[in-house]
């Protein structure tokens, strides 16, 4: 009987079945909707290659995977200072579900509102969740997971996981992407 739990249990493990992100994303007010969409085009178009389907507008009470809450810093006003386009939040060595956007500051780097902001915000976005779903600050030479983004990165027609990162996030996601998995293993 055991085993027959075992194999099903790997069978289904096999199955590459999406994992479940709820995005929980506080937007500032003065988003415009151009921007609001594209930003959460690319960062989903980014996150799906890697077998994740992001939810947007999670709420408390359904049951995701695993959820990410993303706030956008100063309104996307002011470009405060330091280099950081995006930041995630380690505690005691483990990488918290929590993305900090300098919204302000992709914006200058960009140059530009609307679709193009979007655009580069959702990259910044999807190389944070990397962090958070592979709990790890490790950074590839080419593409999203690159340790610095510039300008041209932001503005190209398209950005995408190296292969590399995309191995990085599937054997994390299959070691234990739900919650529950995860807590019990490192019991
Ligand atoms: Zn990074």
């Amino acid at each position: 009987m055991k085993l027959f739990i075992l194999m099903t249990i790997a069978a289904a493990a096999m199955a590459a079945e999406p994992v479940r992100v709820g995005m929980a994303v506080r937007y500032p007010v003065e988003m415009g909707e151009a921007t609001r969409v594209a930003f959460e085009q690319e960062t989903t178009a980014a996150m799906a290659e890697a077998g994740v389907e992001l939810v947007w507008g999670a709420r408390a009470g359904e049951a995701y995977d695993r959820v990410v809450v993303v706030r956008f810093k100063d309104g996307c006003a002011d470009q405060g200072r330091g280099r950081a386009l995006g930041l995630t939040h380690i505690s005691d060595g483990r990488v918290l579900p929590f993305v900090e956007m300098e919204c302000g500051r992709v914006r200058q780097v960009i140059g530009e509102d609307g679709e193009m902001l979007g655009r580069g915000l959702g990259r910044v976005a999807a190389h944070e969740i990397h962090h958070v779903l592979t709990s790890s600050g490790l950074h590839d030479a080419e593409g999203l997971t690159k340790a610095v983004f510039t300008r041209r990165d932001l503005w190209s027609r398209e950005m995408r996981f190296s292969t590399a990162a995309l191995e990085r996030m599937r054997a994390s996601l299959q070691q234990g992407g739900g919650g529950e998995q995860r807590a019990s293993a490192e019991e």
